[in-house]
């Protein structure tokens, strides 16, 4: 090949571009959050939150309880090209949960247990900007606690006849001391005796994706402590604002709350009295008669 025509080549070759389509992993639904695939370096408005796909053009989105159907996704690759996608999100329907007997003090709380969890929330919120960037769900995960789901993601709360909050976590209940396991990889960023939460441990997970787990017993981590998938990190309680023992697991995109049943592939949607067994769910009616 003459000089001349391996310029061209070159030439060819650096200026044909690749073309990135955009890879979605993961279901566009309330709740839930998917993995994008992107030109690496690429970066994206997203609800007009800032983000930046790494190297590999991996980055996380993910959608609220409440989200529109559909949601902007503005990507810009590192030559400056923009490319606008609409994303549709499914809508799903919450169920309401009443519950009673809770000591007055927490439903409606004085001024200073206010105090306290303003100061609780100040924390959990600082914990909740920290952006590890270590793609530790890419692990996958598991279960982090064996007993019966008591509570599940978005349910509206009527707490002594008084509506509340969503309810934004899994409950899985069982007795006090019962073992709780990282259901992922991931890097402690916050544990801290709070007012409503209890004893509360998050696990950040990488890429704005975290775990809260709260109402715990004992605790076994410390902040920063980097914790395997199956680790044993605490042990089940009823502190803070509980009507009795069990695990409140939470999960995050940064500050948007989403459903921790969405790390699983479930092919039913997560109901009150399945039963987490052996790792495995058991819905109701496959549960042994007894
Ligand atoms: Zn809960």
């Amino acid at each position: 090949m003459n000089k001349l025509k391996r310029w061209i080549l070159v030439l060819l070759m650096v200026c044909t571009p690749t073309v990135y389509a955009l890879e979605i992993k993961g279901h566009l639904v309330q709740g839930g959050w998917v993995q994008l695939k992107l030109e690496p370096l690429s970066k994206v408005d997203f609800g007009g939150r800032q983000l930046q796909a790494d190297t590999e053009g991996l980055l996380l989105i993910a959608f609220a309880r409440n989200e529109a159907s559909t949601k902007t996704l503005t990507v810009i690759n590192p030559s400056g090209k923009t490319q606008t996608h609409r994303l549709n999100i499914a809508q799903r329907e919450y169920v309401v949960q009443h519950i009673d007997g809770l000591p007055p003090k927490h439903v409606t709380p004085d001024e200073a247990t206010l105090a306290k969890i303003r100061e609780d929330n100040r924390k959990a919120a600082e914990a909740r900007k920290i952006n590890v960037r270590t793609p530790f769900f890419l692990q996958g995960f598991e279960w982090p606690a064996e007993g019966w789901i008591t509570g599940i993601y978005g349910s509206q709360r009527i707490l002594n006849g008084h509506a509340r909050n969503p309810h934004l976590g899994v409950d899985i209940a069982a007795p006090v001391g019962t073992p709780i396991y990282a259901p992922s990889a991931g890097k402690v960023t916050l544990v801290e005796p709070m007012e409503l939460a209890g004893n509360t441990i998050f696990v950040d997970h990488g890429y704005g994706l975290r775990s809260d787990f709260m109402h715990l017993e004992k605790m076994y981590v410390k902040v920063g402590d980097l914790v395997e998938k199956g680790q044993l990190i605490a042990t089940m309680g009823a502190t803070g604002r509980a009507t009795g023992s069990h695990l409140h697991w939470g999960m995050s995109w940064f500050d948007v709350r989403i459903d921790p049943a969405s790390v699983f592939n479930l092919d039913r949607s997560l109901v009150r009295g399945a039963q987490v067994l052996q790792g495995k769910l058991v819905y109701e009616d496959q549960q042994a008669k007894r």
